[in-house]
């Protein structure tokens, strides 16, 4: 595997996206602005199909790690399928080119308007993720005179060990069916005349840095395949979703290799077709967020340097304490103190990074690394801030996928009185 630093090297002194200087990018388009890698875009993807060569597989991008229509453009044309969220993904896809037929539908609250425009389109499959939910699909489905194809999303109950609110397979959880619910489920769609039982789907939690649950839930929905084999329901695919971790700070993350080694090999020989939902192991490493030093502001007990992107642009330091690595795009002889390094919204909650040695002047700029997953997606327009612009970079070359919002356009809806 390339390691990320390929993708973002410094060349002379000065971080660079592949071959563009991020100063460069920054005096085209200003900041903050997210810039990402379409070459590490497409390593994390291929990553993914070497290890799953020679099987029946299909890699589902996760829309909601990042959205932009050009990353989503990126991966159809790599063949991948999507997991999506909400009929607006859906859209995204769509109108990126990626095929319907590919898309599965996850989610614990679809709405009608939602479930009809899935079926109109053609989506692979329907995550269901509720004994109302499968009622109200067949009826919906029977309405418009179509048969939806449908998995249930169970919940293995397995302790992912990663962060309580990205942990997602706990019995404790909104997400999916108890395992031992899924059977009368089953057992019920398989009566209903506008669904047809198509998969089994799990998502145990993200950010998964061991191997080991996966292993573990995958044994337990192939349990339950076996048990519906035997009473007749035959499952066409295992939907194993996503979770892979990638490294923000010393984290280790397992290669993909050994990720679903395991798993694999659990499943060998299976007639299954294979399906994974990864978001953030496709797109957070191959992401930046660029931003400027407004300010160097030193109080009694710390420093701050205060730049022009906030928690509204990168909402997960101040949603999950999350660590960001944060450099310096050139050394321009500032001198290096222990920084806290903030944003300019009006929350104490609103920073980026606490006690980062850096050296800094004020207007330098720098990079927050691994903001390629639920970075732009999670942006707000909190403190009326217009979201960032997003910059793709392919080799030498950079173009504008995203413009920055205009002020207007916060407003443009709103009407005064
Ligand atoms: C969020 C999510 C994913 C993607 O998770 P990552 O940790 O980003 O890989 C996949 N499937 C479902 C159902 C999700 O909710």
């Amino acid at each position: 595997m390339i390691s990320p630093d390929s993708f973002f090297p410094r060349k002379d002194g000065r971080l660079c996206a592949e071959g563009v200087p991020l100063s460069a990018i920054a005096e085209a388009f200003g900041t903050p602005c997210f810039v990402y890698s379409r070459t590490a875009l497409e390593s994390a993807f291929e990553s993914y199909r070497q290890v799953l060569a020679g099987r029946d597989a299909l890699v589902c991008y996760a829309v909601k790690a990042n959205s932009n229509l050009a990353l989503l453009a990126t991966f159809a044309r790599l063949g991948s399928g999507f997991d999506i969220v909400s009929g607006g993904e859906l859209a995204r896809v769509i109108a990126a080119g990626g095929d319907p037929a590919k898309v599965v539908f996850s989610g614990v609250g679809k709405s009608e308007a939602e479930m009809r425009q899935a079926l109109a389109a053609g989506i692979g499959c329907f995550n269901v993720e509720s004994p109302s939910e499968l009622e109200r699909l067949n009826r919906v489905a029977g309405d418009l005179g179509r048969i939806a194809p449908i998995a249930f999303r169970v919940n293995p109950n397995v302790d992912p060990k990663t962060h309580p609110y990205i942990s997602t397979g706990l019995k404790s959880s909104k997400f999916g069916v108890a395992f031992d619910e899924a059977l009368a489920l089953y057992r019920r769609a398989a009566t209903l005349p506008h669904v047809r039982i198509q998969g089994i789907a799990c998502h145990i939690g993200s950010q998964l840095l061991d191997p080991a649950p996966i292993a573990e839930a995958a044994e337990k929905v192939l349990g339950l395949v076996d048990t519906l084999a035997a009473e007749g329901i035959g499952i066409a695919h295992m939907d194993l979703g996503g979770g892979l971790g990638i490294r923000y700070r010393d984290e280790v993350p397992p290669s993909h290799a050994s990720y679903l080694g395991p798993l694999l090999e659990k499943l060998a020989g299976r007639p299954q077709r294979l399906l994974f939902e990864p978001g953030r192991s496709l797109v957070g490493n191959a992401g930046l967020l660029l931003t400027r030093v407004e300010t160097l502001k030193h109080g009694e007990e710390k420093n701050f340097a205060v730049v022009d992107a906030a928690m509204n642009d990168l909402a997960r330091p101040a949603l999950y304490d999350a660590w960001h690595e944060i450099l310096p795009v050139a050394d321009t002889g500032g001198e290096r103190l222990g920084y806290e390094v903030v944003g300019p919204i009006c929350e104490s909650g609103d920073f980026l990074g606490h006690g980062r040695d850096l050296a800094l002047r004020e207007g330098d700029l720098v990079a927050i690394l691994s903001a390629g997953a639920y970075g732009m997606t999670m942006s707000s327009n909190y403190n009326t801030r217009p979201r960032a612009a997003e910059v793709m970079v392919d080799g030498e070359s950079f173009r504008l996928i995203r413009r920055r919002e205009t002020v207007d356009a916060l407003f443009a809806l709103e009407q005064g009185l």
